[in-house]
């Protein structure tokens, strides 16, 4: 049985005409949990997969552009539930330091918020997650998501740290954040550039690379080229709508 991870969105900060921004859905034997929701992802994530079929959900942090379609989705569950169709209680897992927040999550019984830390090590249905904090305007929390010997990380926002290497090591997938342009690294702060996810690439020797929460300024594609310079190893752009096996 494949693990299948699917783009829903691959924009940072907002998204570009009928897209969404950063967001993955995970699918393991009709399990699915979402990474992140921010905005244009409940649109874009119905070409996928009908929402009520949502088992859980993950946030790395609580900027706009991961959770801005989180009120929305609640919205959805509590329209089932009086339409007498309701779907369970969604499980919305996030860090739970910031507990202004972390109670929203919580909504009139249709989702709930379970708090995660970076030392916890989660199941979350047939996914074992663990956690390494990085270092963004807020607090943000990389994923690293397992299946017995399989895994997939998840870079969330950051800038480079070299504690993201060991975090990791020998990952089937890596999905890396790429928010920068090179010219942009080291002024803008809490983001990437494309070699700096290309070097993290290499460096934990994961087995493929794809990026995400890219700029809508620009070339996108000179972001896939430096980091095409550092990895050699399989490395694209995240393809919404492609289903990535493992
Ligand atoms: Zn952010």
């Amino acid at each position: 049985m494949n693990l299948q991870i699917i783009p829903i969105g691959i924009w940072g900060g907002y998204p570009k005409a009928g897209g969404a921004t950063s967001s993955f859905l995970l699918e393991y034997e009709g399990f699915h949990c979402l990474i992140d929701c921010g905005s244009g992802v409940l649109a874009s994530l119905q070409n996928y997969l009908p929402l009520e079929k949502l088992d859980a959900i993950l946030l790395t942090h609580y900027h706009a552009d991961h959770i801005a379609d989180i009120g929305s989705l609640q919205y959805s569950r509590l329209i089932q539930y009086h339409l007498g169709e309701p779907a369970p209680v969604l499980p919305i897992y996030a860090p739970i330091l910031d507990t202004e927040n972390f109670i929203k999550l919580s909504y009139k019984e249709r989702t709930v918020g379970v708090g995660v830390s970076e030392e916890d090590i989660v199941q979350i249905g047939p996914f074992t997650v663990s956690f390494c904090p990085t270092i963004h305007p807020v607090y943000c929390l990389a994923i690293k998501i397992e299946i017995g010997e399989r895994s997939v990380v998840f870079t969330a926002d950051t800038e480079w740290q070299p504690k993201l290497i060991p975090f990791a090591q020998d990952a089937d997938l890596l999905v890396s954040e790429a928010n920068l342009y090179e010219k942009h690294i080291g002024i803008a702060p809490g983001h990437m550039g494309g070699s700096e996810a290309g070097k993290l690439a290499k460096l934990a020797g994961v087995k493929r690379l794809l990026l995400t929460h890219l700029p809508l300024h620009g070339e996108v594609d000179e972001i896939l080229q430096a980091a095409v310079r550092q990895y050699k190893g399989a490395t694209e752009i995240a393809q919404v709508g492609k289903v990535y096996k493992i």
